[in-house]
């Protein structure tokens, strides 16, 4: 007899609902492996089903808006977390010396800006240049540097983005709306748990004047992951 994800979540929401310390023989074959949010396997991490559980308890109850929660998730997913990514990138384009340590030791370098910790122990940089654009994407589930980026899209861990980005980068760089020039080298990187990537875009014709907080303002978190560039300057002003 095989457990179905609906047996699990039954399972664990029984056990969530009666207070209940919930044990690993309670989610059946679920075990922690690789990352959060594996749907490459049959069921999903106790973790994953506790918090489903007790969302589902809470929002039941009408203790919790699920409209607020998608609000909150919504904030770290495209402005607070891709805004600390995004100070990074402008301090590299202002400050050349920070640049190079920033590419020589990336954790080092964030952590200069008070960016560390969990998601983001071990982190690397991959510059985009002229002839050569970098590519992040997490084969087997949904690594992610946090600390600098936040939580990963939805398009991030699906299957989809994850299997295609190796098979056919350019095709989906396309779908995203960049279309690469055919002599442009792609360089598709697979994060781990161990070791994450932020990419350095290009920084943009016509930000020469720009400060540093008007430079991290065209720094996009999909520039940071490899699928877009940084904004051009509004109307190429400088200033
Ligand atoms: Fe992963």
């Amino acid at each position: 007899m095989t457990t179905t994800r609906r047996d699990v979540l039954s399972a664990v929401l029984t056990a969530a609902a009666a207070g209940a310390a919930l044990t690993p023989d309670a989610a059946g074959a679920a075990q922690p492996d690789h990352d959060q949010g594996d749907d490459h396997r049959a069921v999903p991490s106790d973790p994953a089903l506790r918090v489903k559980a007790l969302e589902s308890l809470l929002v039941a109850k009408g203790i919790i808006d699920p409209a607020a929660l998608d609000a909150v998730i919504d904030a770290y997913e495209h402005k607070i977390g891709p805004r600390n990514g995004a100070r990074v990138v402008a301090r590299a384009w202002a400050d050349p010396a920070y640049k190079r340590r920033l590419l020589a030791d990336a954790t080092a370098a964030i952590a200069e800006l008070g960016y560390s910790g969990s998601e983001g122990e071990q982190m690397r940089v991959l510059e985009n240049t002229a002839t050569v654009h970098n590519l992040v994407v997490c084969t087997l589930c949904s690594c992610y540097p946090w600390t600098v980026l936040g939580l990963p899209p939805v398009w991030y861990k699906s299957a989809a983005y994850r299997a295609r980005s190796v098979i056919d980068a350019r095709g989906v760089l396309r779908e995203f709306g960049l279309q690469l020039p055919d002599e442009m080298e792609v360089r598709v990187w697979d994060s781990t748990a161990e070791l994450r990537y932020l990419v350095l875009p290009e920084r943009p014709a016509g930000s020469e004047h720009l400060n540093e907080a008007q430079l991290a303002a065209l720094v996009t978190r999909d520039a940071m992951v490899g699928v877009a560039r940084a904004a051009a300057p509004r109307g190429g002003a400088t200033a």
